[in-house]
Formats: C-alpha cells, sequence, structure tokens
C-alpha cells in the first residue's frame, strides 16, 4: 500500500461500541493510524436520520463513542477525531451530491433495504435516512479518504460513494474527486448475542466494550448455543453455534479451538465449560480497555472532538472550495 493512503472511518453515536466495532474495525484503525493520515468521526448527523425524535440519545453517545475509541487505542495525537455536525461544509457537499443519484438507486441498496426491514418507519421514511449514504460520500470525499475500514453491511455505501465521485468527475471534467477502498476487518460481520442479526448497538444485542465484567458473563452465559445438545454427552452443533462464532473471533489458539470443537460435536463437551472459556478469553481482552476508559473524563473527550475538528474542518473547507470551482459556482 502506498503511504500516500487516507483513512476515514466512522460510528454513529447510537450506544456504546461493541465487540462487532472492536473486531470489525477498531482495531485496524489503531493499526493504520502508525502508518497513514487516520480521519475519525462520530456521525451524529447521520445518527439523527433515524432518531431524529431522540437527539439526547444521541448527543450523550458522541463522548461515549470517543471514550470507546480511546480506550482501545485510538490515539488523538495520531489520528483526527472528529463531530460530524461540527462541520458544516460535510451538508453542503452532500447537497451538490444528492443530484447525482437517483432515488431508486438509494432504494436498491441493500444496506438501507435491511436497516429499513429492522426500524419502523412503516410508509414515512424520512427522506434524511433513505439518503445517508449520500452523507456519507461527503464524508469519505471531504478529507480524499482512499481507504475505509468497515464491516460487511458497509460495502454497498462506499460504492454508492465511488458512483457519486466518478459521476461528479464526468459531469463537471474534474479530478477534484477520489475514489475509495474498503479494508475489511479480521471478521467481517460479528453475530448478535441473540445469533439472530449481526451485533448491533440499536438492536441491543451486542457485548459492548463497556459492559462490566458481571454483565459481560451474564450475556455470555445467556448465548444461543444449539437447542439440540441437552445432555452433556449430546453431540453438538458448531455451525450456527454464537458461543463458538465469538471463540472464532477471539480465542488465539486456533489448534485448541479445533480440538473444542471436535470435542463438542462428538458429544463429552458441555455448555457452561464452554462458556467458561470464552468468558475468560473475553474477560482478557475487555479488562485494559475498560481501566483505560474509566481514566478519561467527559472534559477530556470533548477537547480531543473540538480540537480535532477545527483541523477537520479546514480541510473540508478546501474540498468544498475545489468542488464549487469544478461545477462553476464561482461568484467574484
Ligand atoms: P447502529 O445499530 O446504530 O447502526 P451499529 O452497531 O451497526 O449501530 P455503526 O455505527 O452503524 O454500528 O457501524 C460502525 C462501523 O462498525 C461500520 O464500519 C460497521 O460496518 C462496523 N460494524 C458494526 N457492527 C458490526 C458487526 N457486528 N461486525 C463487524 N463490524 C461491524
Ligand atoms: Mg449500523
Amino acid at each position: 500500500m502506498s503511504v500516500n493512503q487516507i483513512v476515514l472511518t466512522a460510528d454513529r453515536p447510537t450506544g456504546h461500541l461493541h465487540l462487532g466495532h472492536y473486531i470489525g474495525s477498531l482495531k485496524s484503525r489503531v493499526e493504520l493510524q502508525e502508518h497513514y493520515k487516520c480521519f475519525v468521526m462520530i456521525a451524529d448527523i447521520q445518527a439523527l436520520s433515524d432518531n431524529f425524535d431522540n437527539p439526547e440519545k444521541v448527543r450523550i453517545n458522541v463522548a461515549e463513542v470517543c471514550k470507546d475509541y480511546i480506550s482501545v487505542g485510538i490515539d488523538p495525537e495520531k489520528s483526527t477525531l472528529f463531530i460530524q455536525s461540527l462541520i458544516p461544509e460535510l451538508t453542503e457537499l452532500t447537497i451538490y451530491y444528492l443530484n447525482l443519484i437517483s432515488v431508486t438507486r438509494l432504494e436498491r441498496n441493500p444496506t438501507v433495504k435491511a436497516e429499513l426491514q429492522q426500524k419502523s418507519f412503516h410508509d414515512s421514511i424520512p427522506a434524511g435516512f433513505l439518503a445517508y449514504p449520500v452523507s456519507q460520500a461527503a464524508d469519505i470525499t471531504a478529507f480524499k479518504a482512499t481507504l475505509i475500514p468497515v464491516g460487511e453491511d458497509q460495502l454497498p455505501l462506499i460504492e454508492i460513494a465511488n458512483e457519486i465521485v466518478r459521476r461528479f468527475n464526468r459531469i463537471y471534467n474534474s479530478k477534484v474527486l477520489i475514489e475509495s477502498k474498503p479494508i475489511l476487518g479480521k471478521v467481517q460481520r460479528l453475530v448478535g448475542i441473540d445469533g439472530k442479526a449481526k451485533a448491533s448497538k440499536s438492536l441491543g444485542n451486542a457485548i459492548f466494550m463497556s459492559d462490566t465484567p458481571e454483565i459481560l458473563k451474564q450475556k455470555i452465559y445467556n448465548m444461543y448455543t444449539d437447542p439440540n445438545h441437552i445432555k452433556i454427552s449430546d453431540p453438538g452443533k458448531v455451525e450456527g453455534n454464537v458461543v463458538f462464532s465469538y471463540l472464532d473471533a477471539f480465542f488465539e489458539d486456533k489448534e485448541e479451538l479445533k480440538s473444542l470443537k471436535k470435542r463438542y460435536q462428538k458429544g463429552g463437551l458441555g455448555d457452561s465449560v464452554l462458556k467458561g472459556i470464552l468468558n475468560d478469553t473475553l474477560q482478557n481482552i475487555l479488562a485494559p480497555i475498560r481501566e483505560k476508559r474509566a481514566s478519561v473524563s467527559n472534559e477530556n473527550v470533548m477537547e480531543i472532538l473540538i480540537s480535532g475538528s477545527q483541523k477537520a474542518r479546514e480541510i473540508a473547507k478546501n474540498t468544498l472550495a475545489e468542488v464549487k470551482e469544478a461545477i462553476g459556482l464561482l461568484y467574484k
């Protein structure tokens, strides 16, 4: 990879971050910040698109998400951490890009389609929600980002952003906007503890990095395994077994994991032993993260975010000026 890459990632401040974020994107951000210019955005405007009637939830979680960042090792000295709504240029770019994509294309987006199924908009889908991929295109292009670490659920959104980039550059005969590529995490879609959907803040089926040791243990002991594995001696199923999905993602000793799977399939390995192994694994990973989280205050994180936003805004201003020039909106 060339050294000139620019990385942009974001999270919606709709709740604390969970293990899906950790394995799907946070871990790779911590590595990427050692090599590239990294922008990490808290997407409060996007979070409002399906929480417009609950702005307090979004506001409170801005600081919580930033604490999660710091706790896993995202370093404000290396990455620029900022808040979306503090960069009005992003919204202005969104308006220009909205003309470059059709409503049908936005409705066909598999990510938005899946999200619509989970939400209860019925027949009144907010236009802002349908259009949030356009605002993501603005976020990506404002910083001329080339690499986007994401979970699998976000791939169609990067495609839309690149379509907008190509269309813009073609129509306005410009080279201002740059296409980006996704980087997928080690686990592209961590399943929720209910085993039904991907782990998600909004679905309440996730293990949060800030969960206490007791809650973590309780969530693990309530995990879905194999309903037919009743007696310890019964053969058990590994596929679709949430405990194994989490061990696959977090248990380092792969040989040992292979042998655990064999024993479980054969019969003779109880769910409680298996859950105990997962509990030890996750408690070990989360203990230092929890400790670091407790050491940062709301004041600390707001200072970091305000100063990061000032830096980010300067860059977005430049891109917006170039975009307006390419369109020909120059009034002197
Ligand atoms: P919400 O329910 O509010 O949409 P979320 O849990 O889906 O929240 P986002 O803030 O939408 O989290 O996603 C931030 C990033 O984390 C995205 O890149 C997304 O792909 C990744 N991500 C989210 N959930 C998972 C998961 N379960 N496994 C892997 N990556 C994930
Ligand atoms: Mg999401």
